[in-house]
């Protein structure tokens, strides 16, 4: 069955990755853990390849896809209080509501302060997503989540709680395609049906956007910010945890590459980059790091000059 099943998860790959076909005739016919062991497969957000070893997931029921859940638009939505003081990480009323001229593409954003973004790609997933909330919840820190629509709409509790907690939830599209192989009416497509499967769930918009496998060309970027206002977030630390080295060494990774402005790249797919977490988070905190969401961070954009002098400055 396990066998059968990742070999499932991996001709899915296999196709999507060549654009054998359309890349949605197949999709239907793949069942909640085939889907979760296909994803599992690609979850390689920072590099193409197929990890052939990764192991299949297990603890999901193999039932059906569940109906998504409706629920009314939260257009009234605010992050809720945080929950004691953390010294090290206050709540921070920052604004998110940063300009559409501020840029297309970021890997980085030059930022006055030891300010970064904890990113986490390709859920949500039914246990790892509320396992790391728990972790974040504990130290009141706010991180975005990329997600993967179809997964959405299967698990679409786990994006409200999300969001409930006062996470950014960003579009990865919805069947995790390389984009870069799309046109642009696919393209569109992938943006949109996330979107809504967003909507339905938690009742909020993503607003910004990062292409499976950091794929996306400049021309399709132009397209994705003029049409859905979303800038291209990729990555500036990437501790390659899917490839799943060990939480510890995923933690000592982050804790070496990060830099103020920084973007963290990691995924909550992964059972080992949940375990990597307390340890690096801690860390993080420990070096003076503060953690804003994807759209705080864009909107704390400064000229690179005054970025440089403020980092520059002690007692900052
Ligand atoms: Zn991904």
């Amino acid at each position: 069955m396990k066998s059968h099943l990742h070999t499932l998860g991996y001709r899915f790959l296999t196709r999507t990755l060549t654009g054998a076909d359309n890349g949605e005739s197949h999709l239907p016919g793949l069942t909640r853990r085939g889907f979760l062991v296909a994803t599992a497969s690609l979850s390689s957000c920072s590099m193409l390849s197929s990890d052939k070893n990764e192991p299949a997931l297990t603890a999901t029921t193999p039932t059906g896809p569940a109906d998504p859940v409706k629920t009314p638009s939260n257009r009234a939505y605010r992050t809720p209080p945080v929950q004691g003081p953390v010294p090290r990480n206050p709540d921070m009323n920052l604004r998110a509501d940063f300009s559409k001229s501020a840029g297309v593409t970021f890997t980085r954003v030059p930022v006055a302060g030891k300010y970064i973004a904890l990113t986490f790609d390709d859920g949500p997933h039914p246990q790892n997503t509320p396992r790391l909330l728990d972790i974040l919840r504990a130290r009141n820190v706010k991180a975005t989540f990329y997600v993967i629509g179809r997964s959405v709409d299967l698990y679409p509790g786990v994006v409200r709680r999300t969001v409930a907690e006062g996470h950014e939830i960003g579009n990865h599209t919805y069947t995790h395609r390389l984009l870069s192989k799309l046109g642009d009416a696919e393209v569109r497509q992938e943006m949109a049906r996330t979107r809504d499967a967003i909507a339905r769930a938690a009742g909020v918009q993503p607003r910004t956007m990062r292409p499976p496998y950091g794929g996306l060309l400049q021309r399709q970027r132009e397209l994705v910010h003029a049409e859905f206002n979303y800038p291209t977030i990729l990555w500036s630390v990437d501790p390659l945890d899917w490839k799943r080295p060990g939480p510890s060494v995923v933690t000592s990774r982050i804790l070496s590459n990060t830099t103020a402005g920084g973007i963290v790249l990691a995924h909550d797919l992964h059972s080992q980059t949940v375990d990597a977490m307390p340890a690096t988070i801690d860390g993080l905190l420990r070096q003076g790091y503060r953690f804003v969401t994807v759209s705080q961070l864009l909107a704390m954009k400064v000229e690179t000059a005054t970025a440089q002098a403020a980092v520059e400055t002690p007692g900052q």
